[in-house]
């Protein structure tokens, strides 16, 4: 099966380029399509489009934005088989999980639609005969970009919070997932979006950046992807003294409480950790059971782990696919070498299945030394290390002895553990007996090099507008 050749879509109009690049599908290898490489001439028409599409849609009403973006979240609700089958082709994940992903997607811009009309300013109390109004206004052409783990949900969180505002973005999705981004602009011609308020443009990652960051007309700068870029996009952005949003690493620990039922906790977190084959920056990794009950979670949870059937996400049987690319093979395996060679218990999994497809097992590590790699390197993949704690405070300590902070989760059946979970934990996202970090309605990012800012909820809208003060005395 293939994709659709990708091209980029700037001022309303999908461009074709000299030179591509082959999109490849994780369960066979198998190129499924070519996307287009932006040369710097495209870069220029970009962001000469997205400068016209922030001069129309900043002038447009939160209503009428509103209107448009949840009329293409309903035609991304009728095309969801559609958009779900290329999902799955192009990263690997189940069927049943990419049509979980563009529901997601659609709920982002149906909240931030929400946030587009209720996003007021205020007015301060002032002495009679002057005014002090305070209005929030869109912060101009955004440069955005987003990864390959999720390639409808991730884009929509960026286009969803830079439209609802009131600016245009150029995004650069994915080169190896493209096909996600293009769907939402299919959605949004469909549903009436006016030329140059939602560009696209793929290619080389760094020229990309290095040209939208430093142009004049781009005033707000949104990354979801690895720290180490995260940081240098955040330093170009500085150098331009602009605003940069950034969705980092993280490495979630889990905190398995005394008092908490190590059955259900052990059945919940194998449930979630394999969701995606564990690509994803919240994705539950290093679990701290307390010692009384680690045996029982340890079972529950390599019970729960065998029921994952890993095969192509096509296939209705499969509850997990490959990963999205070859990288993340070198690196699990490397990492899960790297503990055993200092002493940790491998539980299950542990190297790639097949010779054909980015196939690798659900993966546990036992009773690692904290010197291992993986205690402190995110794995992005389905790799959890398991290692008993004597103490909730050992276990708080250890949680937050990275430099990461992005989600953190517990389990227990005290209000008085989780209070000390929800005010210990240095982390953006905290979840107390659930492996839900956020949905739309709530505000997403991380602390320390887990980035910053905040995506969805009430927040959400933040980044994308600037606070302008107005004082006017009545004449
Ligand atoms: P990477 O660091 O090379 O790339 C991460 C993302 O950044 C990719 O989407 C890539 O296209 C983009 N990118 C890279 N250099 C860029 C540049 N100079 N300008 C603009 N964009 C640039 O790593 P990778 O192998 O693709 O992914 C590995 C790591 O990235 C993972 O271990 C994980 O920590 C992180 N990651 C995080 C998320 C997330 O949701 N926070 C998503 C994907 C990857």
């Amino acid at each position: 099966m293939q994709i659709s050749d990708v091209r980029l879509f700037i001022g309303g109009e999908w461009r074709k380029t000299k030179e591509t690049l082959p999109v490849i599908n994780p369960a066979d290898e198998q190129m499924i399509g070519t996307v287009a490489v932006a040369e710097t001439s495209d870069l220029e028409a970009a962001v000469s489009a997205a400068a016209e599409g922030f001069r129309v849609w900043s002038r447009t009403s939160p209503a009428e934005r509103a209107r448009i973006m949840l009329k293409a979240a309903a035609l991304m609700r009728e095309r969801i088989e559609e958009i779900a089958l290329s999902i799955t082709l192009e990263n690997g994940k189940t069927l049943n999980e990419a049509r979980l992903e563009v529901i997601r997607g659609c709920e982002f811009f149906e909240w931030d639609a929400g946030e587009a009309v209720r996003f007021y300013g205020r007015v301060i109390p002032s002495a009679p005969g002057i005014r002090y109004i305070v209005l929030h206004e869109p912060i101009g052409p955004v440069a955005g970009f987003a990864p390959w783990n999720f390639p409808m949900s991730q884009p929509a969180r960026k286009i969803a919070g830079a439209l609802a505002a009131g600016c245009s973005i150029i995004l650069k999705s994915s080169e190896e997932t493209p096909t996600g981004a293009t769907h939402i602009a299919r959605a949004f011609v469909d549903a009436g979006l006016p030329a140059g308020v939602l560009n696209l443009v793929y290619g080389i990652p760094s020229r990309i950046s290095e040209f939208l960051i430093p142009r004049p007309e781009i005033r707000a700068i949104a990354f979801t992807g690895s720290t180490p870029v995260g940081k240098h996009l955040t330093e170009l952005a500085a150098r331009y003294m602009k605003p940069a949003l950034m969705e980092l690493g993280g490495h979630a620990p889990v905190v398995v409480c005394e008092d908490a039922d190590p059955v259900a906790a052990g059945i919940a977190s194998a449930s979630r950790k394999y969701r995606n084959a564990g690509q994803v920056c919240t994705s539950p990794t290093r679990f701290f059971v307390h010692e009384a009950l680690y045996d029982r979670f340890v079972t529950a949870f390599t019970e729960t782990a065998a029921k994952v059937r890993v095969g192509n996400g096509l296939d209705p049987e499969t509850t997990m696919g490959p990963v999205a690319n070859n990288r993340r093979i070198a690196a699990l395996e490397e990492l899960v070498a790297d503990a055993q060679s200092r002493g940790a218990r491998l539980l299950f999994g542990g190297s790639r299945l097949k010779n054909n497809g980015y196939f690798f097992p659900p993966t546990a590590l036992a009773d690692l030394p904290d010197d291992a790699r993986v205690m402190r390197e995110e794995p992005f993949g389905p790799l959890a290390v398991i290692n008993p704690v004597v103490s909730i405070d050992e276990a708080i300590d250890k949680a937050n002895s990275l430099p990461f902070g992005l989600a953190a989760y517990g389990f227990t059946n005290s209000v008085a553990n989780a209070d000390r979970l929800m005010s210990g934990l240095e982390a953006g996202n905290i979840s107390i007996n659930t492996l839900e970090a956020s949905v739309a309605e709530t505000p997403f990012g991380g602390v320390k090099e887990s980035g910053l800012g905040r995506e969805g909820g009430t927040e959400g809208l933040h980044h994308y507008t600037v606070v302008k003060n107005v004082s006017c005395r009545i004449l």
